[in-house]
């Protein structure tokens, strides 16, 4: 089994399929230290956590991880607070950063006998549809390789090469653009407030989440095509105060910016998600807006899914998980988009919307007010919030 990318998809595949006594190999474009430099996701779902514990894979996670479950709106209205915990189906996120998620899966994996070949770029999957799929590679120093195995699970993200080797009339890419870009920070500073925040504002949204005691990301809605390094840290917390509302609800605590990326909010679904003996997993299967932290939950989700199903395949000898792998992950996923895609109407006025710019902020308040007043609203958005 040869496993490209070593992400938090990656890396449960080969975790869960070792653990199984299946061999696998795992091809990663980065060196080691960069794959631990990948400050991204850190909201964990609750069944991404029970995976993970389920699986004896989450030692770090019980004892750095810390529960959260409350979000804070702000808007010209005011503010109002959920404590999602107590809706829905009563259950919080987990937090804990991705980078130290692939550090302890990365841990684990190489206790367990794991082989991970660093600095190699998968370049192309070749038959895909026959019994034997290979899959060349280009190692940092130039050098070409090829390896071969019985399946090939493309855990390498929207650029990897597993989407890239997928035949036009196998799969079909199902694509929208919001409109919309985010600046995400990360601000070597502790959370200004026991809270997800979403601040609503005339300028844009802001929005606040905590990663640890020292650390926290912040959001700016930002123009399409601003360069990361565009604004400066005077400017960013100006911005950021001045969306968060800080002269009524407090002020932020402030800290050096470590890290700056525009995020321009896509999203796209594959389907189905196999070609023969080719399987997309994570990012590579279906790319989604970070408006409701969904993606590295989906992304473990998918893995153990596929790991199941491989289990099945090879050490029982029954096809029936790889044969329903695509149909049950993209259940999942759509459900994942359509409250990623609520999630971004929420926050921002539709940019494809014509007419009457009022007629999009009236629509805009009332999505607010529903969820501020309705209690069937609440719960919904609750089940949603936590559930992949
Ligand atoms: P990746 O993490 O992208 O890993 C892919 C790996 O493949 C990488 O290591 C890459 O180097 C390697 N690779 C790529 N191409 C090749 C190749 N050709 N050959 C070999 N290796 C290759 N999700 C959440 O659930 N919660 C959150 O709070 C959240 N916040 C986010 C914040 C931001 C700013 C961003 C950008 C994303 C966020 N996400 C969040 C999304 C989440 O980070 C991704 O969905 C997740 O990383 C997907 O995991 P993956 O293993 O599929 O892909």
């Amino acid at each position: 089994m040869v496993i490209l990318g070593a992400g938090p998809a990656g890396l449960v595949l080969g975790n869960l399929l070792l653990r199984a006594g299946i061999d696998c190999v795992v091809l990663e474009r980065a060196g080691r230290a960069d794959l631990r430099q990948r400050h991204r996701a850190g909201f964990l779902a609750p069944g991404t956590v029970r995976i993970l514990a389920h699986n004896g894979l989450d030692e770090g996670l019980r004892r750095y991880g810390r529960e959260h479950g409350v979000c804070e709106f702000r808007t010209e209205e005011g503010r109002f607070r959920l404590d999602y915990r107590q809706l829905g189906s009563g259950e919080p996120h987990t937090v804990y950063p991705q980078a130290e998620l692939v550090d302890d899966l990365l841990a684990q994996f190489f206790d367990a006998g794991g082989r991970i070949e660093c600095d190699t770029e998968a370049v192309a999957v070749t038959d895909a549809d026959g019994p034997t799929p290979s899959v060349t590679v280009r190692r940092s120093d130039g050098r070409p390789g090829r390896w071969r195995a019985r399946f090939v699970a493309a855990c390498d993200g929207r650029h990897g090469a597993g989407r890239r080797s997928l035949p036009a009339h196998a799969v079909r890419r199902h694509h929208r653009d919001h409109g919309v870009s985010w600046l995400g920070l990360l601000a070597q500073a502790p959370p200004s407030l026991d809270a997800v925040g979403y601040a609503l504002h005339p300028r844009g949204f802001a929005g606040h989440m905590a990663r640890s005691a020292d650390i926290t990301r912040y959001y700016l809605q930002c123009p399409r095509g601003t360069r990361p390094d565009a604004w400066d840290d005077d400017r960013i917390w100006a911005e950021l105060e001045l969306r968060m509302r800080a002269d009524e609800f407090g002020p932020l605590r402030r800290g050096a910016v470590l890290q700056r990326t525009v995020v321009d909010f896509e999203s796209d679904v594959l389907e189905p998600l196999r070609h023969g003996s080719l399987f997309l997993v994570g990012d590579a299967a279906a790319l989604l807006s970070p408006s409701a932290a969904k993606g590295a939950n989906l992304a473990v989700l998918e893995a153990a899914t596929l790991a199941r199903a491989l289990t099945d395949r090879l050490v029982h000898g029954d096809p029936e998980g790889l044969d329903q792998y695509s149909e049950r992950c993209l259940e999942h996923i759509w459900r994942a988009q359509e409250f990623s895609h609520w999630m971004i109407r929420l926050l921002h006025e539709d940019p494809d919307a014509d007419g009457d710019p009022a007629f999009q902020q009236g629509m805009r308040r009332a999505r607010i007010a529903a969820l501020r007043t309705s209690a069937a609203q609440q719960d919904w958005f609750a089940e949603n919030y936590v559930g992949v």
